[in-house]
């Protein structure tokens, strides 16, 4: 079984397009959250992915777009984007995002978009974060996203530092992993990031893969995104 797993896409459709080019078929497509927010393509990026039948959790971005839960927390950029989205979406767009659960159990895996302690906002970046975690799965692994950054924290304290592409890595008994970030990475490489991970094989392989940032960019001028948030793109950050 081959699994497709995307974060943070942020409603960046020329990185989905280039990460699910790059995927090629899968049997299973999970996203750990903020699907939307930030960028400028957030009906597109959710019509896609209901296409494809990928199965969602919650993030922050997704919550404040649905619903305005959390707005308050966020940054002066971050809020304008939430906003814009909210208007640019249907009610029924805004209803989707707003059932999405939390937290997932499949194939013995737990989806959630921070960690399970605060599913919407604790940043896992750590071996003791995640441990903490997966105390709480009542599946062997745990996957999340919201760092913006790949990761793999196995239970056995195996922490995988700086993370290699393209190689499979074991994830042992019980492992919390972190894709990275399609459509916002912030680790200094502005290439999209996914995971592909096989419950038979036990393994999980990161990747990176270009995408038109230009193409993005010049969606959100025309969308009046804060600059800010256009620019960060070209560096990965
Ligand atoms: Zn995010």
């Amino acid at each position: 079984m081959k699994v497709g797993v995307l974060s943070d896409i942020h409603a960046n459709l020329p990185a989905l397009e280039a990460v699910l080019g790059d995927l090629g078929s899968v049997d299973a497509l999970w996203v750990c959250g903020d699907t939307v927010g930030y960028g400028p393509d957030p009906s597109e990026v959710l019509a896609l992915l209901n296409e494809r039948h990928a199965t969602l959790v919650a993030g922050n971005h997704d919550r404040a777009v649905a619903t305005g839960e959390g707005l308050e927390l966020f940054n002066e950029a971050a809020a304008t984007a939430v906003t814009l989205h909210r208007s640019w979406l249907t009610v029924a767009e805004r209803d989707a995002l707003a059932a999405l659960p939390r937290t997932l159990e499949t194939s013995d895996v737990t989806l959630c978009h921070g960690s399970l302690r605060d599913p919407l906002w604790e940043y896992v970046t750590s071996a003791r974060a995640a441990a903490a975690s997966l105390a709480l799965a009542k599946t062997s692994h745990c996957c999340a996203g919201h760092t913006h950054v790949p990761a793999l924290y196995r239970a056995d304290g195996t922490r995988t530092g700086q993370i290699g592409y393209g190689e499979p890595y074991s994830v042992g008994e019980r492992s919390f992993f972190n894709p990275g970030s399609v459509g916002q990475p912030r680790d200094g490489d502005p290439r999209a990031a996914y995971a592909v991970f096989d419950p038979a094989a036990g393994t999980v392989i990161f990747q990176r893969v270009g995408y038109p940032i230009e193409a993005t960019q010049r969606r959100m001028h025309v969308r009046r995104l804060p600059t800010m948030l256009v620019e960060r793109l070209a560096f990965g950050l």
